[in-house]
């Protein structure tokens, strides 16, 4: 299995598993051109992906969904809220609820699990194939002991590091929105993601994204220095940042044997 952001942040997010027989995209929040270009820089067309699992309905996660549906006929799976939001029809998508394992063939499945978020039942996802399991994490102002029990030990980890608290808190934002960014259903700053990850890396965890840094309020250094300072020496792997524009690096889980693409870099053998 592979994960891919094609892009992370305020501006669209969207991130692919790959395995030998299943391509699925973990959110689609660009346009239709500009999801097609960045899958085509991989050499995928939109046609090959099988489904989009999407986390909330946000625009920068959800916008583009509806788009890819109807030009180029991908299933969505989404919660009855966030299926609601982005005005998709019921019939036409696969709803979850929290905790469904949705199976997409008989060895990749991948798990929503609920994330606090206001305005939003966001949830994020943990996909499993081959007995490895990488997390994709996104939107959340706080984590859960629930969160922490099924991301464990996990393979891969993709999570937001979104802000630095004395960037936002003598940044140019309203005091209100500081606020909400900085409270319980807003976003991970960077050294709660730090600690969020002490909780849940162990030796199994060979590879960390961190993601959806915003722009005005974090530095890619500032982020991976702050959780760095938390992991100390729990963490022996691979840690990388997820900008706005991708695609990124491939992370490469347990055994894959495609040929990989050395501009991509990257590539973990387990
Ligand atoms: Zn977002
Ligand atoms: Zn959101």
């Amino acid at each position: 299995m592979s994960v891919t952001h094609l892009g992370t942040g305020s501006r669209g997010n969207a991130t692919l598993i790959d395995t030998e027989k299943k391509k699925i995209l973990i959110d689609q929040g660009f346009s239709g051109k500009e999801i097609e270009k960045r899958l085509a820089r991989m050499e995928i067309t939109p046609n090959e992906i099988d489904a989009m699992v999407i986390s909330h309905h946000h625009g920068d996660h959800g916008g583009g969904a509806k788009i890819m549906q109807k030009k180029w006929g991908t299933p969505i799976y989404c919660n009855l809220r966030t299926a609601g939001a982005l005005g998709l029809d019921l019939v036409q998508s696969n709803i979850f609820d929290d905790f469904d394992l949705l199976e997409f063939d008989n060895s990749l499945s991948v798990l929503p699990i609920p994330v606090p978020h206001s305005g939003a039942d966001n949830v994020c996802f943990v996909a499993s194939h081959q007995k490895k399991r990488a997390a994709v994490i996104t939107d959340l102002g706080s984590w859960t002991e629930e969160m922490v029990t099924h991301i464990k030990g996990c393979d891969h980890i993709s999570v937001e590091a979104n802000y630095d608290v004395n960037r936002l808190w003598n940044g140019p934002y309203p005091q209100t929105l500081k606020n909400r960014i900085s409270g319980k259903g807003g976003h991970l700053s960077n050294d709660e993601t730090g600690e969020f990850l002490t909780r849940v890396v162990d030796k199994e965890t060979k590879s960390i994204v961190l993601t959806h840094l915003s722009e005005k309020n974090n530095l890619p250094h500032l982020a991976e220095s702050t959780v760095l300072y938390h992991l100390d020496e729990v963490f022996q792997g691979d840690i990388a940042i997820s900008m706005q524009d991708g695609p990124d690096f491939s992370h490469h889980i347990g055994q894959y044997e495609k040929e990989t693409n050395p501009a991509r870099g990257l590539v973990l053998r387990g």
